[in-house]
């Protein structure tokens, strides 16, 4: 099978596409209705949360996009904390819909600095959230949230979280930590296709949402929790990844969340020494590098396009690109969602295979394992 070693769509295992081919049923029919319950609930152990969570149809970015149309209104101002290239998507999709958006950037492969974000916040009183990614996916670095959040909430500004690459896999606690609107999205952690996104929703959000005067129609979530009084989504769901997902959360269920999180960490280090040990250079500063994504720095003289095309070619294994201003520069290893150490050494070991075919000489004693 190939090793689908991209940060998402992640490999999504046989039983759980089997789940997700069962026989379409009515998506407001009683059975549905139970299942989405269900999902909806066992959700909320997944992000911590005693907040409302739904399902939307739509990628992660429909998610984020709910984040910003549901909570704030054109002209407010808010802080868009951003180490990468989902920082950014954030920050456009605020200023898509009229906020005023301070953008407060930090170098990629770094992590955000809490005490910037402190003097941000006091330095504008007028600012109204927060947005910030939790697990920049195109760097490989794992912002410290817990931090963040400490700060954030000691104002009364709202905080918006992408968790997409995160949530599910790495520590995350929604209720703990004062996250307002959290996302992710069915195609990471989760074992599932594409086409959910899911968010919670806090009660502090719910007061912005009586306020917020952006644009809103398919992602407004007081449609959504209209709809869900009654078991149903307000628009037809992807009933397929429904039905997978419902599946895969069981199984999540029985490996447990310190499970979880314990294995993430654990495939992460390996990955990163296996890296190391290529004599390769990560990007991310490694006091906040990813636990979902490792985000690798090609060697001189080497093209990320021959390598990926080869290792896909010739040994059945897929590695992501870089992004935006790294495009060409790095590549990324997924290790999130369905994924267990020996997926991590095979994609090694195709490594030390594939990149003295590329042009890059391992150095001796130099192994990857
Ligand atoms: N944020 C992060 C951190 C992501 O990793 C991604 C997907 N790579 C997105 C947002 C966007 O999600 P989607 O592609 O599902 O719209």
């Amino acid at each position: 099978m190939t090793n689908l070693r991209i940060p998402g769509p992640t490999p999504v295992p046989p039983d759980v596409l089997e789940a997700g081919a069962r026989p379409m049923i009515d998506h407001r029919g009683r059975v549905f209705g139970e299942i989405l319950n269900r999902v909806t609930d066992r959700l909320k152990y997944f992000f911590q949360t005693k907040n409302d969570v739904f399902l939307l149809t739509a990628s992660g970015t429909g998610g984020m996009e709910a984040a910003v149309v549901n909570t704030l209104s054109p002209g407010d101002r808010v802080l868009v904390v951003s180490i990468g290239a989902f920082g950014d998507r954030f920050a456009n999709i605020a200023e898509a819909y009229g906020a005023q958006v301070t953008r407060l950037n930090f170098e990629w492969g770094t992590a955000a600095d809490p005490e910037e974000v402190r003097k941000a916040l006091a330095a504008d009183p007028s600012i109204k959230a927060v947005l910030v990614t939790h697990n920049e996916t195109s760097t490989g670095v794992t912002n410290p949230l817990a931090d963040i959040a400490r700060v954030v909430r000691e104002t009364d500004k709202l905080l918006l979280v992408d968790a997409v690459s995160s949530l599910g896999s790495l520590p995350f606690y929604t209720d703990d930590w004062g996250i307002d609107f959290a996302v992710t999205a069915s195609q990471k952690g989760w074992k599932v296709p594409p086409g959910l996104a899911m968010v919670s929703v806090s009660q502090r959000a719910w007061d912005a949402f009586a306020k917020a005067k952006m644009p809103r129609f398919s992602f407004d979530v007081g449609k959504a929790k209209d709809y869900l009084e009654r078991s149903q989504t307000p628009w037809t769901p992807p009933v397929s990844v429904v039905f997978a997902l419902d599946y895969a959360l069981e199984g999540l269920e029985r490996e447990g969340l310190e499970n979880i999180y314990a294995r993430h960490q654990r495939i992460g280090e390996l990955t990163r020494r296996g890296v190391k040990n290529l004599g390769l250079e990560l990007l991310a500063d490694e006091r906040f590098a990813s636990n979902t994504v490792t985000a690798v720095k090609i060697p001189e003289g080497v093209e990320v396009k021959a390598l990926r095309n080869l290792v896909e070619d010739e040994y059945d294994t897929v590695l992501a690109g870089g992004q935006g201003k790294f495009q060409g520069k790095i590549f990324r290893i997924g290790h999130l969602g369905a994924v267990n150490d020996e997926d991590i050494r095979s994609c090694l070991d195709v490594l030390a295979k594939a990149l003295p075919r590329v042009g890059y000489a391992i150095p001796a004693g130099r192994s990857g394992g």
